[in-house]
């Protein structure tokens, strides 16, 4: 297989979880090439190296310029010479927003939505369906590179130790009004605890909690265990919590090594986002929700006795 371009997301010289992820997988396809945004290449160069990527073409400092539109067209102007197999993009807001852009640029189609990638007659695309419950194959067959958008924890990501990879500049072009844009504030939502889908431990809450007020009890047991408080999307429709909570088909995907469902029913649609988890508890007072189909550990009990039985006994922090 030729050259995969992957797309890398990086903040002050820090990598992020999902481009690692797919680096760590575009390594086992061919010669791994990092395409980015920013001033911070050089400090990413390490880590980037170190899990598979040979080279790094960078835009720079893009002067507070929005990176959709300037590496969008910066890649398509390099498209051509450096002919990439493939271009794996995270799924998220960033990825979305350069692919969309290149796609538009290239005129070349996007499967989306992918958690696996296997070379098959050409590298192809694994898409869950239907809720997760079945999953399909696409891949190109024309002669443009394929722009694939990759779901977040489809690939383990781990060091392969390698050299820091090769920076290289790549011209932006004159954006026109688009590039008038700048972005001059970021607000980050504030938490204490570990990010959801990063965190061993996850506690998530559903609708058998009852009311909003109740939710406390999940986020006491995941501040005690270290961990970080998820959702279904029961309880983020009716504005409980942030849809930044939710967990499953339209939220996040997490693979901790904990999961614990209280008072959640496990429609599909939850249960595609967090059945990776290395070990799932669920409580949840009717013993055939269905859950427990994937449960390690069913407790059959009212969240409401059970969560302030279980703060009770890990005691105080
Ligand atoms: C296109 C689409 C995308 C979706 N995406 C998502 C998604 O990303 N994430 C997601 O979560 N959902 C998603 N859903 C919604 C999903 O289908 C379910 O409606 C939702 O997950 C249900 O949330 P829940 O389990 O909290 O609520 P319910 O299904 O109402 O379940 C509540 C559970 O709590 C139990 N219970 C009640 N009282 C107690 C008690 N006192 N103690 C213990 N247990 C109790 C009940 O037995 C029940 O099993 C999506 C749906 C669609 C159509």
């Amino acid at each position: 297989m030729g050259t995969i371009w992957v797309h890398a997301e990086t903040k002050n010289g820090e990598v992020s979880t999902i481009t690692l992820e797919l680096l760590t997988k575009a390594r086992e396809l061919g010669e791994v090439v990092a395409v980015h945004a920013g001033s911070d290449a050089e400090a990413a160069a390490l880590q980037l190296g170190a899990y598979g990527a040979s080279r790094v073409l960078s835009t720079g400092d893009l002067d507070g310029g929005l990176i959709g539109p300037a590496l969008a067209s910066a890649l398509s102007g390099v498209i051509g010479e450096e002919a990439p197999q493939a271009i794996l993009f995270g799924t998220t807001y960033g990825g979305r927003d350069v692919a969309g852009r290149l796609s538009v640029k290239l005129d070349a189609p996007v499967i989306t939505n992918i958690v696996d990638l296997v070379d098959e007659d050409g590298l192809t695309g694994v898409e869950p369906v239907f809720g997760g419950t079945t999953n399909v194959r696409t891949r190109f067959t024309g002669e443009k590179v394929g722009i694939f958008l990759v779901r977040p924890k489809s690939f383990v990501a781990e060091s392969a130790g390698g050299d820091s990879a090769a920076v290289s500049m790549i011209a932006v072009p004159d954006l026109g009004n688009t590039g008038a844009a700048k972005v001059h504030n970021q607000f980050v939502e504030e938490s204490d605890g570990p990010k959801l889908d990063e965190a061993s431990i996850v506690v998530s809450g559903g609708r058998g909690l009852g009311e909003a007020e109740k939710y406390h009890l999940i986020e006491d047991l995941a501040k005690r265990l270290g961990g970080a408080a998820g959702a279904s999307r029961a309880i983020v429709d009716a504005g409980w919590v942030p849809y930044s909570y939710q967990v499953g088909q339209t939220g996040k995907v997490v693979k901790p090594d904990v999961y614990i469902a209280a008072g959640i029913s496990g429609a599909t649609q939850h249960m595609v986002g967090m059945k990776g988890s290395k070990t799932i508890i669920a409580i949840n007072k009717d013993s055939e929700a269905p859950i427990f189909s994937i449960a390690d550990l069913g407790i059959v009990g009212d969240v409401h006795k059970v969560l302030p039985a279980l703060l009770e006994a890990l005691g105080e922090s």
